[in-house]
């Protein structure tokens, strides 16, 4: 059977210190009103960073705020973001420069490259975006022309990643995988000892509202004698946190456990699409490949490490007898506290469901400070351990995070798992069950997967991560 939930790792107390940032007070607004509805993931106290297009295809490097989003470029040349009394020349070092490269050019690169500008940043647009008159003609035509609504842009894929990395932090996830084979004893003797990951593809990377077409590829069933090539019969997604790499490191060096705090810029969601019957087939001895490489989905909007500063806590505690962590692991103050108390879901809508009007269904809810086992520091420090040069931009996936209930499980692969028969073969899969009757055990052509993550604290406003969907489409046939 599945892990049931007496694992007490889930209960341990966890602690959510105080915060005093300025930029975090649950009473600023702004004039943007629809940012401070308290429903909104994108309070004046998020501003997460996105990239967008305009009509001419030129890519905009934009700030979110409540339905609206805010052009850097046009807000830099309008010198509303410069200091009071900075009317001449502003000093070589001065964080203005890196934005004006970074908005200049759409890229966000220069920014994580040099994150620092970053804190400077959100108190210039604070300020800006402050509840209160626009005193004045000049500043009432800035605010109509700088901050736009969302819907008059086109989201442009994040692909801003050198690398992506992929994790498999969550304990749940990896025990009710690991359960499905070792049903005795699901954990493999590594896991509690060396963060488990492999390097993805960033190459296919794609943005929120991207198609995503069945891959084709080689499978074996368990009864047949010789593979097939054909469309994927088992398409999942899988749920994940990444994490957005700041500064850099040379190759050569590692990052060490107390360094790796400062090496977080933010964090987006990211659907790793997965092609379970090609994975069962290819992944012996090198682990994934075509069956993970064809689309991973990433959600449009940057939230920074700064934002979520207020949701940060340890993770759960290790159980008795446990092995603690190798010393280079262990760590004390800020990366013992970068667990993130963040609620993620999942939800469907089958092309059946759309046409009928029929809103999207949950089908998991899970907090992802439940679920780790290992925390991004902790993974970002291993990363680096043996000398390899994390990049400023670079994608890190936690893995698919799974709590220990079948609802909290975050890819079809465990959510209609149904454990073992008395006979010892596995049950058959229990299906999802849509509002139009129709059934799921893993994904049909039309399919839409939506996940979506956000915190929430009392004294704190909502920050939310938005969303990513993607619709699945027809394989395309090879001849
Ligand atoms: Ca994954």
């Amino acid at each position: 059977m599945p892990q049931s939930s007496a694992n007490p790792t889930t209960t341990a107390a966890s602690s959510l210190p105080n915060f005093t940032d300025p930029t975090l007070a649950p009473n600023l607004r702004t004039w943007v009103e629809s940012a401070n509805d308290p429903a909104s993931d994108f309070p004046i106290q998020n501003l997460p960073l996105g990239l967008v297009e305009d009509e001419e295809g030129t890519p905009l490097l934009v700030v979110r705020v409540g339905d609206s989003l805010v052009l850097l470029d046009l807000l830099i040349h309008s010198g509303a973001l410069a200091d009071d009394g900075e009317d001449g020349e502003l000093p070589d070092d001065h964080p203005m420069h890196i934005l004006h490269a970074a908005a200049h050019h759409g890229m966000p690169l220069p920014i994580m490259q040099y994150p620092s500008c970053w804190s400077w940043a959100r108190k210039a647009l604070q300020k800006f975006l402050l509840d209160g008159p626009a005193g004045g003609q000049q500043m009432r035509r800035l605010r109509e022309k700088a901050v736009r609504p969302v819907s008059e842009f086109n989201l442009v894929p994040p692909v801003w990643a050198a690398n992506y990395t992929d994790f498999y932090a969550s304990i749940h996830h990896a025990k009710t995988v690991g359960s499905m084979f070792r049903p005795e004893n699901p954990l493999l003797p590594n896991y509690r000892h060396v963060p488990i990951g492999y390097h993805g593809r960033s190459s296919s990377l794609v943005g929120s509202g991207t198609e995503i077409r069945r891959p084709m590829g080689q499978t074996k069933a368990d009864t047949a004698e010789s593979p097939t090539f054909g469309p994927s019969q088992r398409l999942d997604y899988e749920l994940e946190l990444g994490c957005v790499i700041a500064g850099q490191n040379d190759v050569g060096d590692g990052v060490t456990i107390d360094e790796a705090p400062g090496r977080i810029f933010g964090f987006v969601l990211v659907n790793d699409w997965s092609a379970r019957d090609m994975q069962a087939w290819e992944y012996q001895p090198l682990g994934p490949f075509l069956a993970k490489n064809f689309a991973t989905s990433v959600s449009p909007w940057i939230v920074t490490a700064e934002a979520l500063a207020p949701f940060r806590t340890t993770g759960p505690a290790r159980d008795a007898g446990e092995p603690q962590p190798l010393e280079y692991l262990r760590g004390s103050g800020a990366s013992t506290h970068w667990n993130l108390d963040m609620h993620l879901e999942v939800l469907i809508a089958s092309e059946s469901m759309r046409k009928a009007g029929t809103a999207p269904v949950r089908i998991s809810l899970a907090n992802f400070k439940d679920c780790m086992y290992w925390n991004f520091p902790q993974l970002i420090t291993h990363h680096g351990s043996n000398g390899c040069n994390l990049m400023p931009g670079d994608l890190l996936a936690s893995g698919t995070i799974s709590g220990p209930d079948m609802q909290q499980r975050g890819c079809l692969l465990e959510r209609t798992w149904a454990g073992h028969g008395p006979d010892g073969k596995p049950a058959p899969r229990q299906p999802i069950m849509l509002p139009t009757g129709e059934k799921r055990i893993f994904l049909e052509d039309g399919d839409e997967v939506i996940m979506r993550a956000w915190c929430q604290r009392d004294g704190y406003r909502r920050i939310g991560l938005g969303e990513v969907r993607n619709i699945v489409v027809p394989a395309k046939a090879r001849s």
